[in-house]
Formats: C-alpha cells, structure tokens, sequence
C-alpha cells in the first residue's frame, strides 16, 4: 500500500513538473512517506528525520514532508520532536502536495492536512516501478475497527472507487503492456459495499479478467469476513485469478479474536480455507498472525499453533503484538511479557519454516508459468515470480524481463525456487 501510495505521490509531482531524483543529497524537496503500524517503523522515521535535519542546516530552504499514516496519527506532535519539518500529509491527502510545497516556499509556513476521512480522488496519477507489474489501489480506509489497529485512524473509513474508474485504469495499462495487476485495498474483498450503488468485489474480478493484455489478477489484503461464496467461486471460474491469497487470521483462540474485534472464529475461518482449496486445490496460502496479545495464554497460542498446522499455510508474517496509541487495545494491559512474546514467535517461526519446506516440496518436477522482472545476483540468472506469488530464480538472459516464461522447477528452499526455462 505504502509503495503503491509513493508511486501516487510522485505522479502528482511529476504531473506537476518536478522531477524526481535518485539521488537524495540532490533533492530540493524531501518526502518521507510513512507507517504507523508498529512503533518501530515511526522511530525509524524520526531517526532519519535526525539526519535530514543537519542538511537544513546547511539548505535552509530545503523541504521536508512526512506524508503517510505517520501525519495523521501524530499529527503536530511530528512538530513536537522535529520542529524543522516543513509538510504533515496523511494518506488520502496527497492531491495537495504541489500547492503545500509552493506554500512553503512562498510563504515560508508549516503545511498541515491530515483529514483521514478526506474525498477519495477517482484517479491519481502514478510513477510506476515495473513496466509490466501494476499495483492499483481500488479502496481507502477501512470500516473494520480490530482493536489492536491504528489504520481506521490514519486511513479513515473505507471508500471505494467507482467499477469504471478502475476498469479505465486497468485497460489503459494494458495497452502499456502492463500484464499484471495486483488490487489494493485494506479489506480489498469489501470493495464496492458502500458505494450507493453496491458493486461487489467478484464482480469487478469478473469485469478485470475481460480485459485483453492483463494474464495475472492478485489482490490484498482479504479478510475473512468478506470470504463469500461467490468470492471463493472466483479461483475455480476465472482463470486470471492467480491462485494465492493473503488471508490474515491473527489468532487461533476464539477469545482472543473476538478481543482483536476479528468478527470470526477459528472454526469459521478454517470452514473458509477449505472452500477455497476445494475451490482451488492448488492455492497457496499466506497469513498474518500477531503473538502475545494482552491476556493470550499459553494454551491460547498453543491454538495458534494448532490452526497453522491445520490450514498448513505455504508463508507468514507473523509479529509480537505492540501497542499503537490510538487504538482500542490501548484499554487493555499488555499483560505478556516481553520474553514469553519472542519465545512464542520464535515456536510460530521454527513451525512455519517447516511447513513450508514440506509444502515447497510438492513443487519439485512441476512446471510453473513465472513472470520475469529482474536479474539474479548470479550473472545470466533471472528472478521472478510464479502464479503462486513465490519467487523463482532461473538462468536466462535480460531480453526474458517482463515476459512469461514456462520453468521446470528443480530446487527450492523455504522462500526461493529455483528452476530451468522450457518455453
Ligand atoms: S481489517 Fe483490521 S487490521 Fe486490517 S486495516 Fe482494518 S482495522 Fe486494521
């Protein structure tokens, strides 16, 4: 999201008339964009904040943003600890960059906007990495309230883009030569349930997969809630939806969901990853979980482990639960200790290494369609990603970049594949 949210800052600019620099030493403006999802991530920020403050010393008039969640969850308490910084703009406030930056020269004042829940714009413009691979954000906000979330506070509620804009959006990268894209949203399978006119999230699949040029359909992030049959239906009926979904679960204690305000039970959610593998018996499967969460007991994350172990997930991120101000969990004590949370992740970790080893396995004398988009660190070695989302390493020369290529796959570790070209 915060990548796909950088591109848009610097299309804005761009569109604009600025140029956009590699090179940060050479930079008249500086932003920073940011996450507020765990407390490290915002000290990372003021620390690089710390360095870019002795270049003010030197450049006066140098200009410094922090955009992203940051700026709408500390607001001008940023200005508290870096009195020095120039621009706070939240994440559905980018639109105004030109003009607050212009601001700041003209005017030589602190820029502010930081409405969470200001309109979303229909279309932005964005500066784009890939040639070929396309992040396309299709919602803002979330109506979701997990307890332990800073997002519905820096985001704001959700809204939804209307179906046209984003079929436009898709069809004219297409005719780039775009060939996949991924949805963005942060309950991305709740798309269109507000709209006035309700669209569903299938739906629009359906009106993507018509789209001449575009082979690969992903999206993130899905919540369970929202895993409804006619979503589960999508992987067995159109045949772009690539089969891997993120579907986070958090925890495996129906207590401690319905702490989290997760609005499922174990039991429901392990119902819906058996539809959908019934539906797609070859999805790969990835998850969030959080550990120690306050009041989680042992015998809580031992249900933790025993859900992975059920739903046999192909990869993870799972993380020691943090408390984020703002967020309803700050009225719970955080009552695990700082050790029994990095015990309990290290047992998640050394369980999720092993299966995925056993699980990559099966993937040993398989052919997989892999999508190319850079070199390997091995001279004449090629990395891209496979429709499982899993990155393959194969021999192969730079002309193969951006195209699809059939690969044997020979090798694989926990994270990597390794395989030989076909076609
Ligand atoms: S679904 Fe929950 S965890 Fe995800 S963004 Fe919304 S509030 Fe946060």
């Amino acid at each position: 999201m915060n990548v796909a949210d950088s591109g848009h800052m610097a299309g804005i600019l761009k569109q604009d008339g600025y140029e956009i620099t590699q090179n940060e030493a050479a930079a008249d403006v500086v932003l920073l964009n940011t996450c507020s999802i765990r407390d490290l991530a915002e000290e990372k920020v003021f620390s690089k904040l710390g360095e870019l403050k002795e270049r003010k010393v030197d450049e006066p008039n140098l200009v410094l943003g922090v955009c992203g969640c940051m700026a709408t969850n500390l607001k001008k308490g940023i200005f508290k600890r870096a009195p020095y910084v120039d621009i706070l703009c939240g994440p559905r406030s980018s639109k105004h960059l030109p003009r607050m930056i212009n601001d700041v020269f003209e005017k030589g004042r602190s820029q502010v906007e930081v409405e969470p829940n200001e309109a979303l714009e229909e279309f932005l413009p964005s500066v784009r990495e890939s040639a070929f691979k396309a992040w396309v954000n299709i919602t803002q906000g979330c109506d979701e309230r997990c307890t332990y979330c800073v997002v519905p506070n820096t985001r704001g509620d959700q809204a939804s883009r209307q179906p046209q804009s984003i079929i436009d959006e898709i069809k004219g990268l297409a005719e780039q030569g775009y060939k996949e894209v991924t949805l963005l949203g942060q309950t991305v399978n709740a798309y269109g349930l507000e709209l006035a006119e309700p669209y569903p999230f299938s739906k629009l699949i359906e009106s993507i997969q018509a789209i001449d040029g575009i082979e690969w359909i992903r999206f993130v992030t899905s919540h369970p809630k929202y895993v409804t049959p006619d979503f589960i239906e999508m992987f067995a009926k159109f045949p772009k939806v690539a089969p891997f979904l993120h579907l986070p679960y958090q925890a495996g204690s129906n207590r401690i969901l319905k702490r989290m305000a997760r609005r499922y039970t174990r039991e429901e959610y392990i119902e819906k990853i058996n539809a959908l593998r019934a539906a797609c018996p070859d999805l790969n499967l990835s998850t969030d979980i959080i550990v120690g969460f306050p009041e989680e007991t042992e015998e809580e994350f031992q249900e933790t482990l025993d859900v992975y172990k059920e739903a046999q997930f192909d990869s993870s991120f799972c993380f020691k639960y943090s408390q984020r101000p703002n967020t309803p969990a700050m009225n719970f004590k955080d009552t695990v200790p700082e050790a029994v949370k990095k015990e309990r992740l290290e047992r998640l970790l050394a369980l999720q290494k092993e299966i995925a080893y056993v699980r990559n396995l099966k993937n040993l004398g398989k052919v997989h369609r892999v999508l190319f988009e850079n070199v390997g660190r091995k001279e004449g070695s090629l990395r891209g990603h496979n429709q499982y989302n899993q990155v393959v390493i194969s021999s192969g020369g730079p002309e193969l970049i951006g195209q699809f290529r059939d690969v044997l796959i020979v090798e694989n570790s926990p994270m990597t594949l390794y395989g030989e070209i076909k076609n």
